[in-house]
This record gives structure tokens, C-alpha cells and sequence, in this order.
């Protein structure tokens, strides 16, 4: 699709950031072009348009930023999947690894239901851990994750093999 190739050269790389070695994806470039913004969003809602979704799960924070515009398309709700603390209903959490730790994704209780029929948003994958923590948060309350839908895809972590099977759809992938 000739749009892909405009998305990703709205792409910042920014080396040594937020520690040295590591070549960060800044999507917020991507923001600043309407056009690349909005071919961005509509990729995914052309995609998901006749899929029957019922919730789209947008991972804290940047998940934010194309998650809801992807939900208000196709007619889905949406529901934030957020660092610890910032909910302030009952949540339900999981736990996933980080370089250095642990860190972990809430959700609120009720938000999703057995049987809604889920995608997950979030600007990139790298290992993959921040994703699978979002499926299983989704399955734990009985819904179905029917994809995970990034931005971004950094393939050489095989991020991947960790969405316990669950398809991946991405734009740009960044070796
Ligand atoms: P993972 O759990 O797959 O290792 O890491 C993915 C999470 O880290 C995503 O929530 C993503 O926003 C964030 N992340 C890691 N590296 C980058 C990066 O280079 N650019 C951006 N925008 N986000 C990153």
C-alpha cells in the first residue's frame, strides 16, 4: 500500500534514547502530518471494519493515541489498559517482565465482557511481553483477542512468538 511508505517516513528515530543504545521509534512525528496520521488509522479500520470487534483494548500510553479514533470507526468501544494506579474502579492486573523488573497492566473490572470480540492497540512491539499481558487480561474476563494491531514492529526481538498465537497486524517494521 503506497501509504505505508508516507507513515514511515514520518518516523523519527531517536538514537540513545531513553538510554544509550537504544534506537527509539518516535511516532509522535507521525502525529504532527495529518495525512500520515490519518492513513494510519484508516489501514486499521479498513482491516477491521467487517470484523465483528466489539472492543478495542489500548495499551497505556501511546495505545492511546490510535486506539479510540480506531474504535469510533468501527463502531467498537474502548477500553485503556493502564499502568498501575491510574484506574480508579476495581481493576484486575497482569504482570509482565521488563529489562530491568516488573511492570504491570490494570484494567477495570466490567469494562470487557465474555464473549466481546477484542483488538489490541498499541504503537510497538518489541519482546513482546507488554502485548501477551494484554491478551491475558482479555481472556482472564472471556473475551476473544482476534488481533494485535501495532504501528511498529521491531522483528528481530521476535515479539511475536509471545501473542500465544494470537495473529499480529503492523505497518512499518524497523531492523
Ligand atoms: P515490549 O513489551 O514489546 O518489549 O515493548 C513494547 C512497549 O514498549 C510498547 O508499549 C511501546 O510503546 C514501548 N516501546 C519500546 N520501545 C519503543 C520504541 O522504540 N518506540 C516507542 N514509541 N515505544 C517503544
Amino acid at each position: 500500500d503506497p501509504r505505508i511508505n508516507g507513515i514511515k517516513t514520518r518516523i523519527r528515530v531517536v538514537p540513545d534514547f531513553p538510554k544509550k543504545g537504544i534506537m527509539f521509534q518516535d511516532i509522535t512525528t507521525v502525529l504532527l502530518d495529518p495525512k500520515a496520521f490519518k492513513d494510519t488509522i484508516d489501514l486499521f479500520v479498513e482491516r477491521y471494519r467487517n470484523k465483528n470487534i466489539s472492543v478495542v483494548a489500548g495499551i497505556e500510553a501511546r495505545g492511546f493515541l490510535f486506539g479510540p479514533p480506531i474504535a469510533l470507526a468501527i463502531g467498537a468501544k474502548f477500553v485503556p489498559l493502564r499502568k498501575p494506579k491510574k484506574l480508579p474502579g476495581e481493576t484486575i492486573f497482569e504482570e509482565y517482565e521488563l529489562e530491568y523488573g516488573n511492570d504491570r497492566l490494570e484494567m477495570h473490572v466490567g469494562a470487557v465482557e465474555a464473549g466481546d470480540r477484542a483488538l489490541v492497540v498499541d504503537d510497538l512491539i518489541a519482546t513482546g511481553g507488554t502485548l501477551c499481558a494484554a491478551i491475558k487480561l482479555l481472556e482472564r474476563v472471556g473475551a476473544e483477542v482476534v488481533e494485535c494491531a501495532c504501528v511498529i514492529e521491531l522483528p528481530e526481538l521476535q515479539g511475536r512468538q509471545r501473542l500465544k498465537g494470537k495473529p499480529l497486524c503492523m505497518l512499518v517494521e524497523y531492523r
